[in-house]
């Protein structure tokens, strides 16, 4: 598949329905013009790439919404070289995002087939973030501490792995609720054991399934 003047004209229309919305982190933005999210998806669902909505990448799961990727993408207030560790790698969409603002990546996914393909996309497009196939409610202790940590799907509590895995200052940004709807929180690890907690509403995500998930 390629990326097509069609495909770079959808994008531009997107970025503009996300700022709209109220995304208006310019180097968030940049990116999602940047990266072709067409190529992240299956077969029929290809033709609704740049729709904001979400769609099904098989095994159950999703790629999110652009919106919601460019909600946490924002909150995480990236600099470029920070170690950033991800939860849920899924179709890899949210990686290639985040790659794109300069980060250095380590994704987690416990389903293999999901982390293979997005390995393989992933490569083809230039990016290189540390996947690993592992119960990502554990964090990355082999990696850790992280500047910023991502969770990409819904967990009923804040695990306090992640916390203890975050470098002082940093910041976890993760949907907390029920396995219908959550709430995005943000945690800024102010000191060994203080944390600040804020709440940016309401979103929807797949279950955050493991040890410490679901
Ligand atoms: N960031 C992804 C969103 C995928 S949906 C994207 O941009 O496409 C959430 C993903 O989290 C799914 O792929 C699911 O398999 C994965 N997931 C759920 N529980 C997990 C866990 N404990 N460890 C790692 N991945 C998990």
């Amino acid at each position: 598949m390629k990326d097509t003047y069609k495909h770079k004209g959808l994008r531009k229309r997107l970025v503009e329905e996300l700022l709209q919305k109220g995304i208006t982190d310019e180097a968030v933005l940049k990116a999602i013009l940047h990266v072709p999210r067409h190529l992240f998806f299956q077969g029929d669902f290809v033709d609704f790439a740049y729709e904001d909505k979400a769609y099904p990448i098989g095994d159950g799961q999703t790629i999110s919404q652009p919106f919601t990727v460019a909600a946490q993408s924002s909150l995480l207030q990236l600099k470029p070289g920070m170690r950033v560790l991800e939860i849920g790698t899924g179709s890899g969409y949210q990686a290639a995002v985040l790659c794109e603002l300069g980060v250095d990546l380590f994704s987690v996914e416990r389903k293999k087939s999901l982390l293979d393909k997005a390995y393989r996309l992933l490569s083809d497009l230039g990016y290189s973030p540390e996947l690993h196939y592992s119960d990502g409610t554990l964090g990355l202790a082999s990696r850790a501490p992280f500047d910023r940590i991502i969770v990409t799907a819904g967990a009923p509590k804040v695990p306090d792995v992640y916390l203890n895995q975050l470098s002082l200052g940093g910041k976890l940004v993760i949907p907390v609720g029920n396995a219908e709807v959550q709430r995005m929180l943000r945690v800024t690890k102010t000191g060994e054991h203080s944390f600040d907690t804020e709440d940016f509403g309401e979103f929807r995500f797949v279950p955050l399934i493991g040890a410490e998930g679901w």
